[in-house]
């Protein structure tokens, strides 16, 4: 029987706004078989998704999404089958929640220079969960009146060279594959045709990912369209990295992404799950 395989997803922990139950419930419901919760820096919704998912019969892997600096460009690193408890990665992945705090103060205050009040407070309202994000603000400002929907207001308030754009100081590569395999997990690049890179610098990224000790591409994604999906499928293989396929779900307002749903993965790809059990 093949399984349905969607490894990233995410919770109220993070960004996404479902509770860790409510997403392995529609997980479920989905038709997906084996799910990943991997919340941005945090791990907090991984007891209440696992539970869950031994009571509905579905398979979770413990799993993160950490944000990474790499030549100046912010970077997604998932780790998959991590041990939740693992003192390192719990102690890195706390540093980049100050960070992440830092880094809110500094973005509430750049509106309030082009006269947004009150952003830090309203981004927080929506952050019921333990990190603050950028799709924080995005909530509180379409709330607020300052643009009609959230990819709206990430054009316009929260991508470099407008008001609200502030880069964050994240963890260096070589630092979250660390983490990762450390806490018994494999590290994988996240949507990668994402960062608009040159093929010199996606390259040059891959080369280092490996050295590190990263063994995995997301060479499926709901942001890839199919192209993207085959040309990352070809550095997956040309790289010898496991290819991963994940929703990068946040919920049922992402009108354009569903659990489970995704472009097939390339046929030359071998599938990160090959050796699990
Ligand atoms: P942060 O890690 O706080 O910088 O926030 C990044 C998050 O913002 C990503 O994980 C996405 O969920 C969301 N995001 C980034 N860019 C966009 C965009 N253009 N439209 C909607 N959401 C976005
Ligand atoms: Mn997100
Ligand atoms: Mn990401
Ligand atoms: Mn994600």
């Amino acid at each position: 029987m093949t399984l349905t395989y969607d490894l990233h997803s995410h919770s109220r922990a993070s960004d996404g706004s479902l509770t860790p139950t409510e997403l392995v419930t529609r997980a479920k419901l989905q038709g997906v078989d084996v799910l990943a919760l991997t919340d941005h820096d945090v791990v907090d919704g991984l007891v209440d998704a696992g539970q869950t998912a031994i009571s509905l019969g579905l398979k979770l892997i413990p799993g993160v999404e950490i944000s990474v600096t790499w030549n100046n460009v912010t970077i997604h690193v998932l780790g998959l089958g991590i041990d939740r408890e693992n003192e390192c990665l719990l102690q890195g992945l706390s540093e980049l929640r100050r960070c992440r705090d830092q880094r809110a103060e500094i973005i509430a205050k750049r509106l309030a220079d082009s006269g947004i009040d009150g952003a830090l407070e309203g981004a927080k309202n929506f952050a019921s969960g333990a990190i603050i994000s950028r799709t924080h603000f995005a909530h509180f400002l379409v709330r607020a009146g300052y643009a009609k929907n959230v990819r709206d207001v990430f054009k316009r308030f929260l991508v470099k060279n407008k008001p609200g754009y502030v880069a964050g100081k994240w963890a260096s590569l070589e630092q979250a594959v660390e983490w990762i395999t450390g806490a018994g997990g494999q590290a994988v690049i996240a949507h990668p045709a994402r960062y608009k890179l040159s093929a010199t610098k996606l390259r040059c990224l891959l080369e280092a990912f490996r050295l590190s000790g990263g063994i995995g591409l997301e060479v499926v994604s709901s942001s890839h369209n199919e192209s993207e999906c085959a040309l990352m499928g070809r550095y997956a293989t040309q790289f010898e990295l496991l290819a991963s396929c994940g929703s990068d779900y946040h919920g049922p307002e992402q009108t354009w992404a569903e659990l489970g749903r995704m472009p097939a993965m390339p046929e030359e790809c071998i599938p990160i799950w090959c050796q699990w059990n």
